[in-house]
């Protein structure tokens, strides 16, 4: 009797323990893990029609005017940030001490984390691709609508925006002595759930491109790109990359693993772009549209009495 107990209790286990089981992975996992759920199989929002990644095609976006420069604050201190590897990335907690606002946002943003995607294909690591050109690695800056103080307020707001995510695309360039402390101890997180703190300061202005080149950027509403794959996000993708050396992008795909044993690397934690845009806009700000705005100006303004002292030369 005790027997038949016993295996009535495990057959009623078992389909909880097979669920338990069935926790969500990217493509490359499921070669080792078959029973790992892979972005086709991913559930939750993620069969939605307002995710993320896309692919940008730059000459269909829309120049939007309000789409101006943002302003951070707490960008620039520095701090020995503490790293995780998270199983699925390596994180830097922010704490939300560093805010952005502007750049068309309707409200200030509070910076929570920040995470990248790579992969050891050097031109396949980012989730966002534009005009179809995927780099090494994307950068994301998540940041959180500062909460409202009353429930009401709360359950009245739309949630639509509530995370605005800043996205880097990574390419291989020079060494960036600045991303170099972060670099350095990968190999001490290699292993999911471990965390470890930075042994020199950094600065998020350290790890973004310089400020003026941040004037040029795509926006769209979109999706997180991991499950629960939330409709939620305001999307800003940076069209200046951040340059990082080849022997700091390849070490994110080596010393990480999705494993405690270290036989999986942590390589191309990255979800297929093909997400449609289902009817949505891509913006781009009122600056991307500049060069070509000016141009014909610029012309006119050079041509014009250059024209009238030919021809005034030739009569
Ligand atoms: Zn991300």
């Amino acid at each position: 009797m005790r027997l038949l107990l016993a295996l009535l209790v495990l057959a009623v286990a078992r389909p909880w323990a097979r669920a338990a089981d069935e926790h969500w992975c990217y493509e490359i996992q499921k070669k080792t893990e078959p029973n790992c759920l892979g972005p086709k199989e991913w559930k939750w929002d993620c069969q939605k029609k307002r995710q993320s990644p896309i692919n940008i095609i730059a000459s269909n976006a829309e120049v939007k005017k309000d789409l101006g420069l943002f302003s951070f604050s707490s960008y620039e201190k520095k701090k020995k940030w503490n790293v995780t590897n998270n199983g699925h990335t390596v994180l830097i907690d922010l704490n939300k001490e560093a805010k952005i606002e502007g750049g068309g946002l309707n409200t200030e943003y509070q910076a929570t984390q920040l995470h990248f995607h790579w992969s050891r294909n050097l031109t396949g690591g980012s989730e966002h691709s534009i005009n179809g050109e995927h780099t090494a690695m994307e950068m994301h800056i998540v940041h959180q609508k500062k909460q409202l103080t009353s429930k009401s307020q709360r359950a009245s707001e739309n949630t639509s925006e509530d995370i605005a995510v800043l996205a880097f695309l990574v390419k291989v360039g020079s060494q960036n002595d600045n991303f170099q402390p972060l670099v350095d101890i990968l190999p001490t997180i290699s292993k999911p759930n471990t965390s470890t703190a930075m042994n020199e300061p950094v600065s998020l202005f350290d790890l973004i491109p310089e400020k003026e080149k941040l004037k040029d950027y795509f926006r769209y509403l979109g999706s997180l790109t991991t499950p629960e794959c939330s409709e939620t996000v305001v999307w800003t993708v940076f069209q200046e990359p951040i340059y990082l050396g080849k022997d700091q992008v390849l070490p994110f795909s080596e010393k990480l693993f999705y494993d405690k044993s270290r036989k999986k690397n942590m390589t191309d934690n990255v979800r297929p772009p093909m997400q449609s845009l289902e009817g949505r806009s891509v913006y781009k700000s009122y600056s991307s549209a500049a060069p070509e705005r000016l141009l014909p100006l610029a012309l006119t303004t050079l041509l014009v009495p250059a024209l009238a002292y030919l021809t005034a030369g030739s009569l």
